[in-house]
């Protein structure tokens, strides 16, 4: 185990060493760059959170405004945020910067998820909802957390639903956070080793078109992520709370892999946790051995093309920055 971790640090020093890139300020970078942020979770408003308490008496809409504005100040132009019915719907309505779309399952015990109207929906519920055109995406997963495989029956109408209507899914597939750190009494039967990407392989043989991205990618299901992701070109990944919780030297080596295997293009960015949207900008614009061009297809490109956003989508977010 100490052994793997060194040589782990070691490669990550030298890599790192050998191809550092000239890098103009991270201002003049950010100056008109779109962002697609592909991981954001759409909860209920905190009463005692700072950040936004005093924006708004209704404690859901000051968290929204909040948010947006938040999501401005970064020049984000498109956020991909789950939760559950009534929050998703919330966002969905309230401006077009939202793809939003559920959390599947949700957990009736589980405080974030709050309401959690039905834990798993049927394939009929989930077409309704769907078909309406409000929601535009699923995810993030939460099988791990409720300690279910992703091949449990009652996530079928899941693949199926979002494969009828072509919806982006957001997969969390790291083996992280470690069991100690998870609310027990939220979630008892927590199993980190369902969100093994691997398992996912009978459900993209059965739904081989999937629109899925792997959330979390850099850490120890990485050479699992990447084989999946050379089986399957239409599958994309991001490296959000990776990235900002673990040591560099374990997730960068993997990131650097994702680009000697050919896999660079399918680099996304995410911020996942609230309030985190610059400080995981400067966490991509801080790989100094990646080049501009790589680094803004990972703020914007990547992303226009695994979403399928029209050129004049494309425009309008372009636009937005100017
Ligand atoms: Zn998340």
């Amino acid at each position: 185990m100490k052994k793997k971790v060194l040589k782990l640090i070691f490669s990550g020093v030298i890599m790192a060493s050998s191809s550092t890139i000239a890098q103009e300020t991270i201002e003049n970078f950010l100056k008109n760059q779109p962002i697609i942020d592909m991981h954001f979770h759409i909860t209920k408003g905190y009463g005692d959170n700072e950040k936004y308490q005093h924006l708004n008496t209704d404690i859901d809409k000051a968290k929204l405004d909040w948010v947006m504005e938040d999501y401005k100040k970064n020049n984000v132009v498109l956020v991909l945020g789950g939760g559950t019915l009534k929050y998703a719907k919330m966002y969905a309505q309230a401006d077009s910067l939202f793809w939003a779309g559920l959390i599947f399952p949700c957990s009736k015990t589980v405080e974030q998820d709050q309401p959690c109207e039905k834990e798993f929906y049927t394939e009929s519920e989930l077409g309704e909802l769907y078909k309406m055109g409000n929601f535009k995406s699923l995810g993030e997963s939460m099988f791990n957390y409720y300690g279910i495989p992703p091949t449990d029956r009652r996530l079928e109408p899941y693949w199926k639903i979002a494969e009828e209507f072509n919806i982006p899914i957001g997969i969390h597939a790291d083996s992280g956070p470690p069991a100690a750190r998870v609310n027990k009494e939220e979630n008892p039967n927590y199993n980190p080793t369902y969100a093994n990407p691997e398992l996912l392989k009978p459900i993209l043989e059965k739904y081989p078109n999937l629109r899925i991205y792997l959330m979390h990618y850099g850490g120890e299901y990485s050479e699992q992520s990447l084989k999946l992701m050379k089986a399957y070109p239409q599958i994309y990944c991001e490296i959000s709370a990776v990235s900002m919780f673990m040591p560099k030297e374990v997730w960068e080596p993997n990131v650097k892999k994702l680009y000697s295997e050919g896999l660079g293009d399918r680099l996304m960015f995410a911020s996942d946790y609230f309030d985190t949207v610059r400080k995981n900008i400067e966490i991509i614009y801080n790989l100094d051995w990646l080049s501009q061009k790589q680094k803004r297809d990972i703020f914007y490109n990547n992303a226009a093309r695994f979403l399928e956003l029209s050129a004049s989508e494309i425009k309008e977010h372009r636009k937005k920055v100017d």
